[in-house]
């Protein structure tokens, strides 16, 4: 399926590794050139030269932290008006909420609310204009289904949550979307960061729960970062233009609900 979006400028954050660089992939692959972003030069680097020799867009690589303004301000001028924009950053620490004092929740908030609605709050009137604008927030199934320990990720990803569904419906009429993929299980670094957190908490071996985890999903595995980034590529296509505010749960069936 052509997506019709060859030749598009967009901007993917937080893109050396994991689900960011799985949207960044899929969009190259079709055609759209790239300004990516994470905070190690290196690994950034190396993900980009990957990219162009995969699929011969070009991607520009902006090492700096996405969380700050002036890491955004960077990011923002070697791609001042994107057509598609995914926003992602690396996720809160997982933990007890007794633990947590004011710092590190403004830095959940950051992270994972006010740099994902800065960047739309930046890029949003330019594609308005140009009629035609893709945004996708990297969320989590935790928005629908909160997960105990990563209470800063549950109540910061919530937020930028309403906030997308307010502004999704004013913009839609010009041609720009905005939506939110809740991933589920997605075999990353975070995800396995994670799991070993949890094994070694209840002195588990850390395989053995990696294992158990996935037989656990429905689909009887983890996600993938590529199935992970050809439905983010789906929802930039120009076929997706009806479709805003929604919030994309990708979770192999986890979640037990009808609707
Ligand atoms: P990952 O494999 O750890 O990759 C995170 C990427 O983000 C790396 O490229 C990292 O590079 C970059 N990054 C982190 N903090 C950054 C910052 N402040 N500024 C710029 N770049 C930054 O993580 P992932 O699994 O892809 O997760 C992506 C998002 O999805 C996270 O918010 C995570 O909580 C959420 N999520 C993931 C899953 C899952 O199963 N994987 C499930 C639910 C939610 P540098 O460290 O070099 O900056």
């Amino acid at each position: 399926m052509d997506l019709g979006i060859s030749g598009k400028k967009g901007i993917v954050c937080a893109a050396s590794k994991g689900l960011g660089k799985g949207c960044a992939m899929s969009l190259a692959r079709d055609g759209v050139d790239l300004v990516i972003n994470s905070r190690t030069e290196e690994t950034l680097e190396a993900t980009a030269e990957e990219i162009r020799s995969a699929t011969g867009v070009a991607v520009t690589a902006v090492a700096c932290d996405i969380t700050t303004e002036e890491g955004r301000v960077k990011v923002l001028a070697a791609c001042p008006d994107p057509d598609i924009l995914v926003n992602n950053a690396g996720g809160p620490p997982p933990g007890d909420f007794r633990e947590w004092g004011r710092d590190e929740w403004i830095a959940a908030i950051d992270a994972n609310m006010l740099t994902a609605i800065f960047m739309i709050k930046a890029t949003v009137d330019g594609m308005i204009e140009r009629k035609f604008g893709r945004i996708v927030n990297i969320t989590s199934a935790a928005v629908r289904s909160p997960i105990e320990e990563l209470g800063l990720s549950n109540g910061a990803r919530a937020g930028l949550t309403g906030f997308v569904a307010g502004t999704s419906r004013k913009t839609v009429r010009h041609n720009v979307t905005i939506n939110n993929i809740l991933p589920g299980p997605f075999a990353t670094d975070r995800l396995l960061g994670n799991i070993r957190h949890r094994a070694e908490a209840a002195g588990i071996d850390f395989e053995e729960m990696k294992e158990q985890r996935a037989a656990q999903n429905p689909a009887g595995r983890f996600g993938t970062a590529e199935e992970f980034g050809d439905a983010c590529a789906y929802l930039c296509s120009d076929q997706a233009s009806f479709i805003t505010g929604q919030n994309l749960v990708l979770d192999g069936g986890s979640f037990p609900g009808t609707l």
